[in-house]
């Protein structure tokens, strides 16, 4: 499983390299269009040390030291995720065929200056390549239980063993940096806030008050944590442990209202078939956040759904804003930060859009 094996055209043609994965519905993932290149150690590095080079290129290193270094086939290396958190690299194994290749790949990750390597393929999609879930250190040091990184020159504590994907989401490092701009003075609701990304960005941009909500208690305990070692105002966030969908109705029947509502929801749809029920999760929640948006007021909202491109999410965002009877300019488009690269023959490696919406000032 995992193995290297040719792809040919129906005439025996030699197509492409590619990684066997008998249990899977993508029974081939590929690794090169090349019939001289050798699916070896060598190949490992080069594309790895390449998707470095791209990291040196885009990401500000020095403000920020956590960032995916690679992002599957967007770096032409399906299955393998890579993401650096200061001194540590997080690896995801998610296909057969990365999977197949990971003592090579642990071994050229461990030349990149680094303390230790923790694996997180405690994902369900290895169970769609038969692969059992995994977690443990690869090499090195075993990692602290909260890693410090920094990010735009904040800093967070990271859970790179236990935490949410690989510990956090580098996704939206330089949306946060966008949202913080329409912070100063105004009230927030950051929805879905996770360990407090928004939440520190929004005063450190000199929000008057920001409520925080989510579901995870053990993500919310990391709020104050990300506040305090950020020397940010404590008291000026308030963590709410709740479920959005019903915090929203009950803010609504309270007849509350905010300045800057984000919404940044966990993934409704990975797939285009599961788009549909997923489209009526955002139609609820960014009409309710319309509701209760001051005029003026800011929407920052966001899709990291797959299944539901770009266009799509914008006609669901309209259709909410129709019946909510709020009318909206669309001011900001937003994507993955560029660490999370699409490759222009994997446009399915853009997943993460967002659009930050004005409500009209005399509405
Ligand atoms: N905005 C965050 C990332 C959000 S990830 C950041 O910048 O880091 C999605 C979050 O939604 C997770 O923390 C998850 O615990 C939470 N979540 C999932 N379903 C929820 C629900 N119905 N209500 C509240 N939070 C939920």
């Amino acid at each position: 499983m995992g193995e290297t094996v040719a792809v040919c055209d129906q005439n025996g043609n030699f197509l492409a390299w590619g990684a066997y994965s008998p249990a899977s519905q993508i029974r081939v993932r590929l690794w090169s269009f090349n019939e001289e290149e050798k699916i070896n150690a060598e190949f490992f590095y080069h594309r790895i040390k390449n998707a470095m080079l791209v990291r040196e290129r885009t990401v500000p290193l020095s403000e920020t030291n956590a960032f995916r270094c690679v992002h599957a086939e967007s770096d032409g290396l399906p299955g393998l995720v890579v993401d650096r958190y200061a001194d540590w690299m997080v690896v995801q194994l998610l296909s057969a065929g990365a999977n197949y290749w990971k003592q090579e790949i642990i071994s050229i990750l461990s030349e990149f200056n680094v303390k230790g390597i923790y694996e997180r393929s405690d994902v369900d999609v290895r169970r769609l390549e038969g692969l059992i879930e995994t977690t443990g250190v690869l090499w090195g040091e075993d990692p602290p239980s909260k890693v410090l990184i920094k990010e735009n020159n904040y800093q967070f504590f990271v859970d790179i063993q236990k935490g949410q994907k690989t510990g956090f989401y580098l996704d939206q490092r330089v949306n946060r940096e966008k949202v913080k701009k329409y912070c100063s003075g105004k009230e927030i609701l950051n929805c879905f806030c996770y360990t407090g990304g928004f939440t520190v960005y929004a005063l450190a941009g000199g929000a008057k008050h920001v409520i925080s909500i989510d579901s995870s208690e053990t993500a919310l305990l990391s709020v104050t944590e990300n506040l305090q070692i950020n020397g940010l105002p404590t008291e000026k966030n308030q963590c709410l442990e709740a479920d959005v969908f019903l915090a929203l109705r009950k803010f609504r029947d309270e007849g509350r209202a905010f300045d800057v509502i984000i919404l940044d929801p966990p993934k409704f749809a990975s797939t285009a078939s599961q788009a549909q029920r997923a489209a009526r999760g955002y139609k609820d929640i960014n009409l309710l956040a319309m509701k209760l948006l001051n005029p003026g007021g800011i929407l920052a909202t966001f899709s990291c759904s797959g299944g539901i491109s770009p266009e799509l999410f914008q006609k669901i965002v309209a259709g909410a804003a129709i019946d909510a009877k709020a009318d909206m300019q669309v001011i900001e488009r937003l994507h993955q930060s560029p660490d999370h690269p699409v490759s222009l023959t994997f446009p399915e490696g853009e997943y993460l859009k967002g659009l930050i919406c004005m409500k009209n000032p005399t509405n």
